[in-house]
């Protein structure tokens, strides 16, 4: 079924309920992602991004809708590992080397017949490490271990990735040249990317679209297309059509805070 959406979200609405009151996070979101786009999920802090995309993990359930993975539940999708997650916390075993940390998912994926499986090697290579792989997570700055834990990820070979603020505790410089370089990884081999983030410029540099979600309860608020030649390389920032991009995502956000 190639026209089939790759992540199917329909009328998903989550509530959270604690002793004093019940929290509706997320509400009446629908929408379809295909497969090998590039979409971000950008709002404000509390709007409940991690919340969507757990539920599209498969690590939440929705109090309302569904979501289906080409066809699949989010909990199949996971136990496959046809689903990647990345956090904003590497959560690297810092008893292990970069290497070894990438090596624990290939010999899985190794035992699962999968004999495509890349080599430590060559995804080391990818995310630019190849000389740092006997070092320790402690030796490594956040951006490479960032980039270890996206190489662990990317050894499972998933279709889908799932990223909630990847850089987000990352310093300015190195979070700019992190766009760059996860815009080049996922040039070589376009998987399906859900990225969450609060930052427009990062939404507007990484996205095919841009889905802009309200304040709580967390709605679609708009979704905006970002036409920007690929590959995107450093310098983009400057183009007089991202800075359009970005005043638009930034009007749709600043109504979102006057209406709050
Ligand atoms: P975002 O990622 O956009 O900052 P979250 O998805 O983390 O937002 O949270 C959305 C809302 O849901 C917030 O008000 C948060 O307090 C609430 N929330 C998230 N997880 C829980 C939980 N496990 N229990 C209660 N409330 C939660
Ligand atoms: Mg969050």
């Amino acid at each position: 079924m190639p026209d089939s959406p790759h992540v199917r979200i329909s009328e998903v609405s989550k509530s959270f309920t604690t002793e004093s009151e019940t929290l509706l996070a997320l509400d009446d979101v629908s929408l379809d992602i295909e497969r090998g786009e590039f979409v971000c999920l950008l709002g404000p802090s509390g709007c409940g991004k991690s919340t969507l995309l757990r539920i599209i993990g498969g690590l939440l359930e929705p109090t309302t809708g569904d979501v289906s993975i080409g066809n699949r539940t989010p909990g199949d999708a996971q136990a496959e590992k046809s689903l990647g997650y990345i956090f904003q916390d590497p959560s690297l075993m810092p008893w292990r080397t970069a290497e070894d940390n990438i090596r624990l998912p290939l010999q899985v994926n190794r035992a699962k017949n999968r004999d495509s499986a890349p080599s430590v090697e060559g995804l080391l290579k990818l995310v630019g490490l190849e000389r740092f792989g006997h070092y320790y997570p402690s030796q490594l700055s956040g951006g490479m271990q960032q980039r270890v834990a996206l190489a662990r990820v990317l050894a499972f070979e998933p279709s889908l990735l799932l990223m909630d603020e990847p850089f987000g505790a990352l310093d300015e410089i190195t979070r700019g040249a992190m766009r760059y370089e996860l815009m080049r990884i996922w040039d070589a081999d376009q998987k399906t990317v859900v990225f969450v983030t609060h930052s427009i410029s990062e939404a507007v540099t990484l996205s095919d679209r841009v889905v802009v979600l309200s304040g709580q309860p967390g709605q679609v608020k708009g979704i905006v297309d970002i036409d920007l030649p690929r590959p995107r390389t450093d310098g983009l920032e400057t183009d007089k059509l991202f800075l359009e991009y970005a005043a638009t995502l930034r009007g749709l956000l600043s109504q979102e805070i006057t209406n709050g």
